[in-house]
Order: structure tokens, then C-alpha cells, then sequence
């Protein structure tokens, strides 16, 4: 028995997908303890969109821990975060005509979604969140209560309330996808509470890759700017160029009124979140959402240099999007011969979907065998879903994607 059977709760979970034992790691690869490489197409389930030990954010990260530079810092200000701060501010909002206030609340998505129905609450002082089916928003109880997936929302062992779910764009297959919650929120007898927000991802990641049209998200901005309701885009795995811009909403040419980002934000795949407001909604008391671990000061370090070496200009950017092109255009030829199988996606989130779940399990778990990490999502575990660094090389690329195509016509074919 390993000690990781021995000690390490049931609660587990990766580990069971890919049993071995992680060594070192760097680019798009990681290594085992036994020296085998494995093609990296998870990137921490987006935490990792510039790679594994990113060479230019460790230099940043190095030279900050040995000249002491501040570790922990709660709220209190501090050169890392003042330099974070006029980043933002310079590289990101500036550019994009944004203007948001910052707030860093506990280091992890949840935290973030947490704290940004807390305030959408509190400055409209109503309780319902309309939420969308297929949601994911992490694993504390508010972030749950949005969160679709009945094996998640179980663990709770509360009664997950205040919530009131509406179809996600394709869900009704209809033509007006967004009819169900007009008509919700305009007739006074629907028995849906007038809401405080609605929370929503532009592409749901853990649901299963469903990617939301640009024209639904204008019309469902639209919608909430009508009547009165908060809009947030939850961009904790889409954010930070998944999709190819820097924030995964800039293609509907959307201005969510709350943006939630965590996992690639830190750079480096060190704790940190972000929630960003417009500034009427900053109605907070001081301290009144807070956590020990919001000043992760050496995570502000890397997120800067990140924001500087990526996103001072457009190169990152189209590099995604030639790469997202090209995964596209592989996948739409891998599915072609297999009628069960159908391909989605946008930038460099894809997902390759099984009518039969069971093939989607067996593809990750062959695909593991060859060398390449690479896991399922979706309500049945249906779809395997392709997260690759956005960093990766070309080569790269098509290695993975051949290993892919592989798999997939071992276990199909
Ligand atoms: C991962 C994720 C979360 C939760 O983040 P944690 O850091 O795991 O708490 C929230 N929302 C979305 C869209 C996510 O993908």
C-alpha cells in the first residue's frame, strides 16, 4: 500500500485518473518518478496557461524570494501588489475601455465566486442568483448552490438555496434559448424571485465544453441591464486567454457588472483571485469579506510579469487562436469517421463528446498509457475535454493531438 493510500483522505481524485507518481515538470510536460514524460493537455485544469515552471515567471519569482520580498501580507499594502495593481490597470482595463475596482479575496475560485455573490446580494439587497444547467463555480456552499452537477451539489448536506437555474445557451435546442428566462423574469406569476444576479461562464469548462454564442451572451446582457439584474461572468478557467482574448467575454463586446478570476491569473499556478466591479457596486465595509491568505504576495509578482510578458501586446493572443484553429480542424477530421462522436469548442478549450461515456473514460485512459494527460468533463463524464497550455509549441501540439487520434480509434475504431 502507498502512503497516499494509507494517509490521503478518499476524497482524491487526479490521482486516481493517473496513477503515478509526479516528479518534475516544465513547459508542457511533466515527468514521474520512473523518468516517463507525459504530454501535458490538462495545463491544471487551466491553472497552467503559460506552462509549467514558465521560465520568465520563475526568474521574477526567484529573484523576489531571495531578496526577501514580502511572503504574506493579508491586505496590507505592498510593493508586489502595488506593481500588480498598475498592471492591471495599464495592461488589462486601460486598454479595453475597462473600469473595475480590484478585490482579492481568498486565493481560490471559490472564494471569488463567493465573495462576488455576497456583494451582488448586498448592493441590490435581493437573495435569488439565477444560475444556468451544467454550471460549475466551485465547492463551498455558495459557489455549490450555482453549481448544476447533483454528485457536487450532494456533498453539501445543506439544503443549496436562494438559486433558481435557467437553460444555458443549446440547452432547449429552441430558437429563442434565452425565452424561458424572459418570461420568467417579465411575468409577476412565473414564482422566480426578481433576482440579484445571474452567473454565468462563457464557455462552461467542467459542464462539458458548451460554448455559449456571442449573440446569447449580448442578449442575455441585455436582458439583466433591462431589468435591473446583475451580471456575472465567472471567467475563474476561461479567463487569462483560454479562449484567445485576455477575458473570454471580450467577443460579445459584453461589460459584466462582476468578473471572477482565479486559477491562470497568478501566473505561475500559485493561489490567487481576483474579483473585479464596477465601481458604483464597491459598497463593501471594510473587512467585510476578507481571508488570511488574500495577500499571496509571490503570486502577485508572477501574475505581474505574466500580465507584462503576455499581455502587453496581441501575440499571445492570435497564437491561441491559430492554435485553437488548428485543434479545431484536427478534431472536426478525428470525429468525422465516428458517428457517435462530435467536436466543440473555442480558442484553446476543446472537447471531443461521446454519445457512449464510457469511451470518454477509456480515450483519458489510454491516452495516459501513451503519454498524454488529458481529462473528461460533462454531467456523464461524456466529453474529453482539451486543455492544453497556451504556451505549448506547435510540435507539441500536434503530438498530443496525434496521441488523441490514437487513442481515440484504439478504443472506437
Ligand atoms: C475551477 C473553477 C472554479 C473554482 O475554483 P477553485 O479554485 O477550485 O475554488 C470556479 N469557477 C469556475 C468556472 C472554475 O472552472
Amino acid at each position: 500500500m502507498t502512503v497516499f493510500e494509507e494517509l490521503e483522505s478518499n476524497v482524491r481524485g487526479y490521482c486516481r485518473s493517473w496513477p503515478t507518481v509526479f516528479d518534475t515538470a516544465s513547459g508542457a510536460w511533466l515527468r514521474d518518478e520512473n523518468g516517463k514524460d507525459y504530454l501535458d493537455f490538462f495545463a491544471g485544469a487551466g491553472a497552467l496557461n503559460y506552462g509549467h515552471n514558465n521560465p520568465v515567471l520563475k526568474r521574477a519569482l526567484i529573484d523576489y524570494l531571495v531578496g526577501d520580498g514580502i511572503t504574506h501580507g493579508l491586505d496590507m499594502s505592498t510593493v508586489a501588489k502595488r506593481r500588480l495593481l498598475e498592471t492591471l490597470r495599464d495592461t488589462v482595463f486601460a486598454p479595453r475601455g475597462l473600469d473595475y475596482k480590484v478585490q482579492f479575496p481568498g486565493p481560490t475560485g471559490a472564494n471569488a465566486v463567493e465573495a462576488a455573490l455576497k456583494l451582488a446580494r448586498k448592493v441590490t439587497g435581493r437573495q435569488t442568483i439565477l444560475n444556468f444547467t451544467n454550471a460549475f463555480h466551485g465547492m463551498s456552499l455558495g459557489a455549490l448552490s450555482v453549481t448544476g452537477n447533483a454528485a457536487k451539489r450532494a456533498g453539501a448536506g445543506v439544503p443549496l438555496v436562494h438559486v433558481t437555474p435557467m437553460p444555458y445557451d443549446g440547452y432547449l435546442d429552441a430558437a429563442d434559448e434565452l425565452g424561458w428566462m424572459r418570461r420568467a423574469l417579465d411575468d409577476p406569476s412565473s414564482g422566480v424571485d426578481q433576482p440579484a444576479a445571474v452567473i454565468v461562464e462563457t464557455v462552461q469548462g467542467e459542464g462539458g465544453v458548451n460554448v455559449a454564442r456571442a449573440e446569447w451572451l449580448r442578449q442575455l446582457a441585455e436582458l439583466c441591464v433591462a431589468r435591473g439584474v446583475m451580471l456575472i461572468v465567472d471567467d475563474v478557467q476561461m479567463g487569462c486567454g483560454r479562449t484567445g482574448p485576455f477575458f473570454s467575454f471580450e467577443v460579445a463586446g459584453i461589460t459584466p457588472d462582476i468578473v471572477t478570476l482565479s486559477k491562470s491569473i497568478g501566473g505561475y499556478g500559485l493561489p490567487m483571485a481576483l474579483v473585479l466591479f464596477k465601481p458604483e457596486l464597491d459598497q463593501w465595509a471594510p473587512g467585510e469579506h476578507n481571508g488570511t491568505f488574500r495577500g499571496n504576495n509571490p503570486a502577485f509578482v508572477t501574475a505581474r510579469v505574466a500580465l507584462e510578458h503576455y499581455w502587453s501586446d496581441g501575440a499571445l493572443q492570435k497564437a491561441v487562436l491559430a492554435k485553437g484553429e488548428r485543434t479545431a480542424q484536427a478534431l472536426v477530421e478525428l470525429v468525422a469517421p465516428f458517428p457517435g462522436l462530435s467536436t466543440r469548442g473555442r480558442g484553446l478549450v476543446h472537447g471531443v463528446v461521446f454519445e457512449d461515456a464510457s469511451h470518454a473514460v477509456k480515450v483519458c485512459q489510454l491516452a495516459f498509457e501513451r503519454g498524454l494527460l488529458v481529462e473528461t468533463s460533462g454531467s456523464a463524464d461524456e466529453v474529453v475535454k482539451l486543455l492544453p497550455p497556451l504556451t505549448i509549441t506547435d510540435d507539441e501540439l500536434e503530438r498530443g493531438l496525434a496521441l488523441l487520434v490514437g487513442a481515440v480509434e484504439a478504443i472506437c475504431g
